[in-house]
Order: C-alpha cells, then structure tokens, then sequence
C-alpha cells in the first residue's frame, strides 16, 4: 500500500464513525440516493506475455465466435487506453508473473511488472506463480532492490510494483512473526487488531482501498488454498493458505470496520468451461471459483477470478439471495474485462443493479501502442543475445499434446534430457517429469527467422521449460515408486482432482488399468526391462517441484539420499545440443489396459 493510501484509509475510518461524512458530499446534496460511476478493467494470468502469444496461446475464440489473434504489451495498452474513462481503476487477478518467456524471466519478471505500472494497474492479487521465486522474491519484487544472486537488471536498481499486491489468505505459520502488511489500520483500528488477533499474522496486505470519484472501493485479494500442491516449497515453507471463503469473510469485516462498503474480491481461483464459447458467456462449470463466488460474505459486490486461464462472465446468487458478478478474462493478456458500475454516495455501496460486464478480446487489428512498443524493444535488445543462441535442431515438431496413455512425445524427451543430466552425480537410474511443467511444443519451423530448418533456439527451449527448476534426485522403494504412480490418477487419499500422468524416461515401462480401484492400478514396472520389486532401490530424477510434493505427488516426500543437480533448462538445451538432431520420441512407455 501507499503512503497516499494509508491516509485515505484513515479517512475512510472517519467516514465509518460519521465524523466526516457530510464532507464527501456536495453542500446541498439532497437526501435522494446519488450515485457515482466507476469502471474496473481486469487483467489475469498475463504470465510475462509481454510480446505477442504464439501459437493457441495467442488465439482467442471472441464475441461472435470468430477465432481471433490476441494478446501482446503492445496491444493491451492500446486497448486499456480506450477503454479506461476518468472513473476507471485498473486491477488484475495474478499469475502477472511467474512461467513467464525469457524476455521477462531473466530479469526475474522486472519488465512485466513495470509494463503493468505503465498500464496504470492499481492492485492484484497475488497468484500462485507469483510465489514461483518463492516470498523473498515476490516481497522484492513489490518493494524493490536488486535481485540477491543475479544483481541489477540492465535497467538499474529495481524500483517496486506501482501498484498494491494483496492476498488475505496468505498467513504466516508462526504466531509471532512481525508483519508490515497491515501497518495501516494497526494503529488506529483497535477492531481491526481485535479482528486479525483471533485470524493470524498476514504475509501480504489482505486488501487495499483506492478512491474513485469521492468513494472508497475495498478490493480484497485471495490466491488458490491450493498454492502449496503447485509451488515449489521451499521458498513458502513459513506461510500457509488458508481457506478462499473464510479469509475474504475476515477481510470483508476489515473493510467494513473501516468504512469501506464497496467491495470486490480479486480471486485467483477459478473454473473449466465449456469449450469454444463466446468469452461474454457464462460458460463456466461451477468448482473451487464458484463456490468463492457464491460463498463469500454478502457484502461483498463483485468477484473477479483467474487461474483456470478461462473466460466468462456469470452472474451468480451471494448467501443473501442477491446477484453478484463472478468473471474472469482468459489468459496471456488476450481479454480485457470491462466491470461498470454504480457507487451510492450516501451508503457508499455498490448498487449491484448496476453492475454491467463485458469481456474485451484484445485484438491485433489496433495500432501498437508506440510507447510500449519502444519498451518492449528495449527489453527484446537485452535479450536476444540470450535468446537467439542456436542449442540443437529438431527433425519435425515435437508436441506436448499427450496421447492416450498420458505421455507426449515432448515430455518423454524431457525425461530423457533429466536422466541424462542426473545420470552421473546423482546416480538416477529413471526420471518422471510432471506434464504440467512442459509449458510449449517444440514447433517446426521454429518461427519465421529460421524457417524449415528445425533449428531450436535457447529462447524457444525455455518457453518449453520456463521455471528455473532444480533437478534432484532421490531414492524410493519399488513399493513408494509404485504408489507415487498411484497418486497420478483421480481419487486416493490426497484426492487428486485431475489425472496427471507423470512422463516416463525411456527405459522405464509399466502398465495401468484404467478400470481397476485406486491402489492397484499400476502393475508391471520395469526399469531397463528387469521387474522392479517392492523392496528395491530405486533412485528417481525429477525436478524440485515435484521432489517438495508438488501436483499432490507426496509420496515423493518419501524419498531419501537427496541430490541436487543442474537446473532443468539447462538439462534439456544440453540434451538438444548432445543428440543433434533430435527426432520425437516414440510414446509408448507406458501401456494402457481397460
Ligand atoms: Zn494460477
């Protein structure tokens, strides 16, 4: 939060006891509700996309049904400036940074954060990638400071976020730490301490208040409870996240305490759709979005989400029986969503009657926006040294688009580059790689500057693999490796949501039943052809999130004798460079049964 903030804030408790409420209001104001207008536009999930998105990544289905181009800084901005009126607040719903392409990602996200400054953000939530550099990272990124290891960017010393990172379910787990995230309100709000005592120490700022035309608009921040299943661990082992529902409850009270009555939750948590429809629809399959969405405390006016990379607009029931919007703008900066409404200036509540939303597909028919162009340019100069450096070829493309059985040609050669890489120091004898981790295809050609030749840039291969992990390897029994590949499938005691089939190294087989009970799915492992058995030793590569339980495979948890090796883009640009030219694997590792 801001300096310029806090005060308001102040202003908003005095507004709350009635002491300067008459103020805010014209001399002659009349007793008749007056009402004020002010419009949000939301950006989720622009993950770094800071030139245009390739690929389905950068093809939006828009109003009228019509596959479009869409994405790119350029575009964005010219969109966001045509949209944005007197009354607007700009606000995004996470996963900003985190995953993103080398242009952003070697400068630790410095230049996507900065370009969100320039679009006039205001508040986001934070989403589980922005903890991908764990919360020393994330806290350096909003208050500033040269990176630890990797020093200053080429821009010099990094300034902050020009705008409030929240999330109210993000606690620290020890009872006494200090925190500054709400030297705000401690002061002057014994309710509020009085509130936050009985809750738990907050790792972030839970909400922030901007002020539009005369009137306070509370916006709490909430990222996914499920951050600790898909972060690496290490960099949030002193936090916990708490429930969605129950921590925008706490900060909705927080609002209220202090006067602030129009309130929108930035959620990054949200639902699946139903695919290929109009991104103004409400199309969204009700899960983990809509229950926040429904569940929240009634005084709370709007939800916006993010996460599921998904569009919709959808107007659904609050516990009071009343109309609440609940949206989200896809991904990769492709839609812009528009939220117009209406703020009585005498309740300073928002009148839900007004709330009108459109989801805006941000096409590339617009003129780029010069400014951020030269930006963007600036940023594409610095590392195309990096990024234009050839590491291999590739015979055809190499999808990642997963066959039946669960692999893709390209998450196998990816298991193939960790074995190799883990081989010698950390004695692997197989690797297993989550297929979420495998981020891109391998497409040929690769982009118009190498056409028809195959060629894979350093820039091309770390799309694939943008997360800086660590490879490790540890040992698990036969048994403990059997039950980690149990652990892929929906259900089971760490109830899975979704089947995540983990891609195999070429010298390891096995068999699952797709029909059989959790538990005895998976059958006929072997490494190398030779029957692994229960009591043996087997020392698996995977990378360090999946090593920390990441994608709820906690039997990894399990393992012993851990090594740490290199990181997993250098692995797989060592792998391409090694067996130039590399040809798609054959799928195949794994058999399939009824
Ligand atoms: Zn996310």
């Amino acid at each position: 939060m801001t300096s310029r903030s806090f005060l308001r804030l102040a202003l908003a408790g005095a507004v709350a006891s009635g002491a300067v409420a008459l103020a805010t209001l014209p001399a002659n104001a009349s007793k008749a509700p007056r009402t004020v207008p002010v419009r949000l536009l939301a950006l989720n999930d622009f993950h770094g996309n800071l030139e245009p998105p390739s690929g389905s990544s950068g093809r939006m289905v828009d109003e009228h049904g019509h596959t479009v181009e869409a994405g790119g800084a350029v575009y964005i901005a010219t969109h966001m400036k045509a949209l944005a009126d007197q009354n607007t607040i700009a606000v995004a719903q996470g996963d900003l940074i985190g995953a993103t392409p080398l242009i952003s990602a070697a400068y630790h996200d410095e230049p996507s954060v900065e370009f969100m400054g320039k679009l006039g953000l205001k508040v986001a939530a934070v989403g589980n990638h922005e903890f991908d550099e764990g919360y020393d990272e994330l806290q350096r990124i909003m208050k500033g400071g040269c990176h630890p290891v990797d020093g200053c960017s080429p821009a010099g010393e990094w300034k902050g976020a020009q705008f409030d990172y929240v999330g109210a379910n993000v606690l620290f787990k020890n009872p006494n730490e200090k925190t500054d995230a709400l030297a705000a309100f401690g002061a002057q709000q014994p309710q509020v301490k009085q509130l936050l005592s009985d809750w738990g120490v907050p790792a972030l700022p839970p909400v922030s208040v901007k002020w539009m035309n005369g009137v306070p608009i509370g916006f709490i921040g909430l990222v996914t409870q499920t951050t600790p299943s898909i972060v690496t661990s290490e960099g949030i082992k002193d936090l916990k996240f708490v429930d969605e529902v129950k921590a925008a409850n706490v900060a909705s009270k927080i609002l209220k305490l202090v006067g602030v009555k129009a309130q929108v939750v930035l959620v990054h948590e949200g639902d699946q759709v139903t695919a290929g429809q109009s991104p103004d629809a409400c199309s969204a399959v009700p899960g983990a979005g809509n229950r926040i969405a429904t569940q929240v405390d009634p005084e709370i006016d709007v939800v916006l989400s993010g996460h599921s990379h998904q569009a919709y607009l959808c107007k659904v029931k609050d516990p009071a029986g009343n109309d609440r919007l609940y949206s989200q703008g896809g991904s990769f900066g492709r839609v812009i969503t528009q939220v117009d409404l209406n703020v009585n200036t005498r309740t300073l509540d928002i009148d839900r009657a007004s709330v009108v939303a459109d989801n805006h597909v941000v096409t590339r028919t617009v003129d780029p926006d010069p400014d951020i162009d030269d930006f963007v340019d600036v940023w594409k100069d610095r590392v195309a040294s990096v990024a234009n450096k050839t590491v291999g070829t590739i015979t055809a493309e190499i999808t990642n688009t997963a066959v039946p059985s669960g692999e893709s040609p390209l998450g196998n050669l990816i298991a193939d580059a960790q074995l190799a890489a883990t081989k010698t120091g950390g004695n692997a004898q197989i690797a297993l790689m989550n297929p979420g981790g495998v981020r891109a295809p391998l497409t040929y050609p690769n982009s118009p500057a190498n056409e028809g030749d195959g060629v894979v840039t350093y820039g091309e291969a770390f799309t694939v693999q943008p997360f800086n992990n660590l490879m490790q390897v540890v040992t698990l029994t036969g048994a403990q490796l059997k039950t980690l590949l149990e652990q892929q499938f929906t259900g089971g005691p760490n109830n899975q949501a979704f089947t995540k089939i983990l891609q195999p190294s070429a010298n390891f087989t096995y068999t699952y039943s797709k029909s059989a009970p959790w538990g005895s799915k998976v059958s006929d492992m072997k490494i190398d052809g030779v029957p692994v058995t229960d009591t043996q030793a087997v020392r698996i590569a995977a990378n360090n999130f999946l090593v920390g339980g990441g994608d709820a495979f906690l039997a990894f948890r399990d393992g012993t004798d851990l090594w740490s090796g290199p990181l997993d883009i250098d692995a797989f640009v060592d792998h391409l460079g090694k067996n130039n030219p590399v040809a798609p694997p054959a799928t195949g590792r794994i058999t399939v049964v009824d």
